[in-house]
């Protein structure tokens, strides 16, 4: 017999909307039905882990990842932690008990697996929000500038509007990437020509032991799609960026110019997590797609994007093992028709 907290967590993972066979543990000794679903459970959990109490922020259990992706696509975190502050962040990781940990930004870039994240998720939607007013400075031939420190859970556009109202250029064409700027260090993320990690100054990071730790500039590794850090994973907590300074109405001229294009060639009105594939050098991945005929092609509830080939859109009911089968099957098809394999962008998590 289940009790209670544990059949709650099948029921849970049973509305996933995901295969009917559902791999959870070896506890249970034959498999379970739960509204329809064979369910099998392979580990025993404790659900609480001994930061429960002590931190400000909220923990909770089993939580369906897909209300938290932009492709809204995900099964069950065991742990979901939201910490309020820096202080909870620390307390969390110094007792996770080597849990292993998931940073969570604002979840538009990443394809979480239909049965879920083993281990602790960190979101970070409710904390490192603040982004501080510019300092000026000159330049010794005397252009001016302006360093702003920001918080990695602010989103990026807003970022992006923020530097525009100071007239500061550099950001102003990242404002239509829907994650945040901590999600946006970790992909130095970009768009058409600007990325993220030509304008950072220094990225402050939580290491897993707690402690926090500032990487200036020099320190980091910026390349396609990825910033390289230093031995030592963490969570990052803030950035300071080091923006020149131009003329509010050509900025914001810019940022429009910039929405509208994507406005017109995205398919923003439907689940999606952006380009799915790294564009090939001197070529465009969404190009090679549509030239092997895949436009609209569908798996299950997982279409690859009518208006743009490079994005994978969810008409509604996919999955993640959906989304996993089209990015195989795109990949094969394009490497027989153009001889290019294409790199995948999107982070892909969980089991
Ligand atoms: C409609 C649409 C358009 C897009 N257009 C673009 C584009 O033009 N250019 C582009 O580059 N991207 C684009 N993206 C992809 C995505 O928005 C970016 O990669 C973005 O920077 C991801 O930020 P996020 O907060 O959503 O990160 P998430 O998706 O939450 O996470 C991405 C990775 O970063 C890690 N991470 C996130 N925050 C932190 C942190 N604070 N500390 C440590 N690790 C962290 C996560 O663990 C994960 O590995 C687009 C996505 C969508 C849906």
């Amino acid at each position: 017999m289940l009790s209670g907290p544990w059949k709650q967590r099948l029921i849970r993972y049973a509305n996933t909307g995901t295969d009917n066979r559902l791999l959870m543990g070896d506890g249970l000794k034959s498999p379970t039905i739960i509204l329809g679903r064979k369910i099998l459970q392979n580990k025993t959990m404790n659900p609480t882990f001994s930061f429960h109490n002590k931190i400000k922020g909220e923990v909770r259990y089993d939580e369906i990842m897909s209300a938290y992706t932009s492709m809204r696509i995900g099964g069950p975190a065991d742990a979901f932690v939201l910490p309020a502050n820096l202080k909870d962040l620390q307390l969390i990781l110094k007792h996770r008990n080597h849990t292993p940990i998931h940073i969570l930004g604002e979840g538009t870039n990443l394809l979480v697996r239909d049965r879920g994240i083993r281990g602790i998720v960190i979101s970070l939607k409710n904390c490192f929000k603040s982004v501080k007013r510019p300092v000026f400075y000159k330049t010794p031939d005397g252009r001016e500038r302006a360093v702003v420190q920001v918080g990695s859970g602010v989103k990026l556009s807003y970022l992006a509007k923020y530097a525009a109202r100071y007239g500061l250029t550099g950001i102003e064409r990242l404002v239509g990437i829907p994650g945040s700027v901590g999600g946006a260090v970790v992909m130095n993320a970009g768009a058409e020509g600007t990325e993220i990690g030509q304008v950072l100054r220094s990225v402050t990071r939580v290491t897993l032991d707690g402690n926090v730790q500032t990487l200036k500039r020099g320190e980091l590794t910026f390349s396609y799609r990825k910033t390289s850090f230093p031995p030592g994973n963490g969570v990052i907590i803030e950035a300071e960026l080091d923006l020149e300074k131009g003329e509010v109405a050509e900025v914001h001229r810019t940022m429009d110019d910039h929405l509208s294009r994507r406005g017109s060639t995205q398919p923003l009105n439907m689940p999606n997590s952006g380009s799915i594939f790294k564009n090939p050098p001197d070529d465009k991945a969404g190009r090679l797609i549509e030239s092997a005929g895949l436009k609209g092609y569908s798996i299950g509830g997982a279409s690859v994007s009518i208006k743009h080939a490079n994005f994978i859109v969810n008409k509604g009911n996919a999955s993640a093992e959906n989304v996993v089968q089209l990015i195989e099957h795109i990949q094969k098809v394009v490497e027989e028709k153009t001889g290019t394999k294409l790199e995948q962008e999107i982070v892909i998590i969980g089991e």
